[in-house]
């Protein structure tokens, strides 16, 4: 009898994945958590029901959500991830010559359960010295701390259960205090075919804080319908408009290959369909 992995995030549509195999489920302090193998996305890490991660396409969505500020920062030395558990945005962002990845993520067992189970995602991030794991709510974590970055990466859950607190004003405000002069935000804001309503709240909380809000997409097979949205935000309009070749020498010189992203496809991913684009203006 096949056992199938319904995720219920959306109204009036889900996916389903067959379970081939549970690797893991619990209940953490924070949520649901389950590790499962199927037979064409290879591991899964769902929390609360919905999929975050799998070893088939995780490459898409961790190049982009690193590579892509990263390159066009060109210069960033201090990261900031919020989130990101799996350690996949972790490991991409250790490929730029950064001096420091300080992941700030509130469920330790996310960590340890990947590491486990999935440690292909994460490689060889977690034993980074260049890397400083916080086991903390991020929302707490740019309230407090004193220490500044060239780039932060939201790499969080949908904004529901804990996630929920990483898509408010405050919390990009004080994302903002902590950024340097020039410095780029980039966040997970959904797949707008099925949570456009979702991307512009996003925008318009960005704008509360940041100059220069928009979004750039990728195609990640298990994140369901259709394209999907990274927030995009600064206080430099010329941040996103850094053209093909600039990239191109930038990634040659971190030594940057990827699957997935390339200097066209970055250039390429701030075009937005009209009615994307409209989603964000109305924000
Ligand atoms: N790539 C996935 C996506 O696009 O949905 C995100 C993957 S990553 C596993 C999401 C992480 O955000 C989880 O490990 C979760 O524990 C973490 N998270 C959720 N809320 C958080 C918060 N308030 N502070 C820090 N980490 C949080």
């Amino acid at each position: 009898m096949t056992e199938w992995f319904t995720e219920t995030l959306h109204e009036g549509v889900a996916q389903a994945l067959t379970i081939d195999k549970v690797r893991f489920r619990q209940r953490t302090d924070h949520q649901d958590l389950i590790i499962f193998e199927n037979r064409v996305h290879g591991r899964v890490l769902a929390l609360d029901g919905v999929v975050q991660v799998t070893t088939g396409d995780e490459f898409v969505y961790h190049e982009m959500i690193a590579h892509v500020p990263l390159l066009a920062h060109g210069r960033a030395r201090r990261v900031l991830i919020i989130g990101g558990g799996d350690g996949g945005t972790a490991r991409r962002c250790l490929c730029h010559p950064v001096d420091r990845v300080t992941m700030v993520e509130i469920d330790r067992s996310v960590v340890d359960l990947c590491c486990t189970h999935m440690p292909e995602v994460g490689a060889q991030a977690f034993d980074d010295p260049r890397l400083d794991l916080v086991i903390a709510d991020g929302a707490a974590y740019v309230a407090e701390t004193d220490e500044r970055f060239d780039v932060i990466i939201i790499d969080s859950t949908d904004p529901i259960g804990p996630g929920q607190v990483l898509f408010t004003p405050a919390f990009y405000a004080a994302c903002h205090r902590c950024l340097t002069p020039g410095g780029i935000l980039v966040n997970q804001a959904g797949v707008p075919a099925l949570q456009g309503s979702e991307l512009t709240a996003v925008t318009r909380a960005l704008r509360t804080s940041f100059a220069d809000v928009w979004a750039y997409t990728a195609v990640v097979p298990t994140y369901y319908g259709g394209i999907m949205t990274l927030g995009w935000a600064s206080d430099d309009p010329g941040a996103r408009h850094v053209d093909r070749a600039t990239l191109a020498a930038r990634a040659e010189e971190a030594g940057i290959v990827g699957r997935y992203y390339s200097p066209a496809v970055h250039v390429a991913s701030f075009a937005l369909p009209p009615w994307v684009e409209a989603l964000i203006t109305a924000g």
